[in-house]
């Protein structure tokens, strides 16, 4: 097998011959190799600052919750269910990269994807899993891939068997920078990226990605650029590649922090996956990581296709995180002794039914799998439940501040309960109904983490335009509803007056 990587010596190959990440054992990650693996030389900026993501104690906090990710893998009560060998190298390698080909392995990735999400409790928007997914899709479109170029369908093979043989953590940058929508990249070359150069050995590329969440803790970007982005005249924006973070020229633009070094707790804390801009100052790819260039009708089709596993994962992450919201909810009502009141159960049924509505459409989308023109299984569409998404987790966030109330911001902090002078008016006023003020004031302190302050605002944008734009996702539902003209025969008998009761 020919690999990504053509400069590994043989003792850094797998027994395959798929070139290994320097220092890698190959298959799936434990905490601590994976850690290493991403201690290199990518140019990571964060508050004006450029950050060594494995040593700064705002970067730290994420990579300790991958890493543990990454060893939970190997638990002997869950290794079955994450991990399986590889049919090419024997290693074991993360269900997260497995390309299903029947009903017994789409069930058994999707078991390995619930384990990721309940396990960061559905806070992590990119949890490696989602990206894992995407590359099965561009395994899955190879075939059409090569068909406008037989290098590019050989390319996206060999991307595939080299990310599951190397457990790769991807980021990806699918929009542009938001600079002015109103304007063309004919207008403003800077709108969009760009192939500068082109040789025999690879294409040179120049522009931003806006954004690319988990870009620091990645070790690869995957571009394959947005619908929005495919329709224009220069056939030199259209390019789908990857590359790894530490390349020259690749600059990584984080967003501030939300990890507080000092504090206690909070989900930032555990959670502050990062967003990011990536600015690519005249980047070199290798041709052996460009998966299509110039056809933007290959483009558009791709982009549906590639996200077919990607999007049904990023639901169950999404289902767990409501979970987690009305499992906070419901803590908080009977904190204070509110969850029989009628007006609040009201609240907590409605949370409860978005929890249900979503494990119901995933269990329909996937008893819709079908098979794939490569002959994979795949499931069949989110396209119903991206459309509800956004208002369901606005709902909800809302729902909680309605239960919280100022309880949402009127908490001691742990500095006020170390502090004996305070205490006995904390432990009378500032309790719950059957909870010590220290109980308390954790739970409302996670609640405002989850939909008031900052991390959970951003949870929020994440979930409204994580799959796009919300209004371009419901136009397109409807759009492409194909029962749609049965609906409209029945419609236009009962106007015309032709009822009949058959
Ligand atoms: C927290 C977070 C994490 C993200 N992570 C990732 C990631 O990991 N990878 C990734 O690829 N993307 C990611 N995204 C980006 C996401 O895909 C985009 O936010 C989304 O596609 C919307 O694009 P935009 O933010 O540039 O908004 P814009 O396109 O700039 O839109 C701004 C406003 O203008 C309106 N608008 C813009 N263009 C039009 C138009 N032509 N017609 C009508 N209205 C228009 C929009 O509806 C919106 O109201 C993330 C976004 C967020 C918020």
């Amino acid at each position: 097998m020919t690999t990504a990587e053509p400069q590994a010596s043989d003792s850094d190959r797998t027994t395959d011959g798929t070139a290994l990440l320097p220092g890698s054992p190959g298959g799936a990650w434990r905490g601590s190799d994976y850690i290493a693996s991403i201690k290199d030389e990518r140019e990571v900026w964060c508050d004006g600052r450029r950050v060594d993501v494995t040593g700064d104690p705002k970067f730290r906090p994420m990579l300790t919750t991958l890493a543990g990710l990454y060893d939970a893998q190997h638990l002997p009560d869950r290794a079955d269910e994450m991990l399986h060998r590889s049919d090419t190298s024997g290693n074991l390698v993360s269900l997260s990269y497995l390309a299903p080909a029947d009903r017994d392995e789409l069930s058994r990735k999707w078991a390995n994807s619930h384990r990721w999400a309940e396990a960061s409790y559905g806070q992590l928007s990119r949890v490696p899993d989602f990206m894992s997914n995407v590359v099965v899709g561009l395994y899955d479109f190879r075939h059409e891939l090569a068909k406008v170029d037989p290098e590019f369908g050989r390319n996206a093979e060999n991307y595939y068997h080299y990310c599951r043989e190397n457990d790769l953590t991807l980021t990806h940058g699918l929009g542009d920078p938001q600079i002015d929508r109103s304007s063309t990249p004919a207008e403003r070359p800077e709108l969009g990226l760009r192939v500068v150069r082109r040789g025999a050995d690879g294409i040179v590329v120049r522009g931003a990605k806006q954004i690319a969440t988990l870009a620091p803790y990645a070790h690869e970007v995957l571009i394959y650029l947005s619908p929005a982005n495919y329709l224009r005249e220069d056939p030199s924006y259209v390019c789908w590649f990857a590359v790894p973070l530490a390349t020259p020229g690749l600059r990584v633009l984080c967003r501030t922090s939300y990890t507080d070094p000092g504090v206690f707790g909070g989900l930032a804390a555990h959670y502050d996956e990062q967003d990011a801009m990536l600015v690519f100052d005249d980047v070199f790819i290798p041709m052996d990581r460009v998966f299509l260039l110039d056809d933007s009708a290959t483009a558009v089709r791709g982009f549906g296709e590639l996200n077919k596993w990607s999007l049904y994962t990023g639901q169950l992450r999404y289902y767990h995180r409501l979970r987690t919201m009305l499992g906070v909810a419901s803590l908080l009502a009977q904190a204070i002794g509110v969850e029989t009141f009628r007006q609040v159960g009201d609240l907590l049924g409605e949370l409860t039914s978005y929890v249900e509505i979503v494990r119901l459409g995933l269990a329909a989308v996937d008893a819709e799998c079908r098979p794939t023109t490569s002959g994979l299984l795949a499931p069949g569409s989110t396209a119903a439940l991206d459309a509800v998404a956004d208002g369901f987790s606005t709902r909800a966030s809302a729902i909680i501040r309605q239960i919280g109330a100022s309880g949402l911001i009127m908490q001691p902090s742990e500095a006020d309960l170390r502090t004996p002078d305070l205490r006995t008016v904390l432990d009378t006023y500032m309790c719950g109904r059957e909870l010590g003020v220290k109980d308390k004031s954790r739970l409302f302190r996670l609640a405002a983490d989850l939909v008031v302050d900052r991390f959970g605002m951003r949870q929020e944008l994440y979930e409204t335009w994580n799959r796009g734009d919300p209004a371009r996702v419901r136009s397109m539902l409807y759009a492409r509803y194909p029962d749609l003209q049965r609906c409209e025969t029945q419609a236009r008998k009962l106007a015309e007056g032709r009822i009949d009761h058959t």
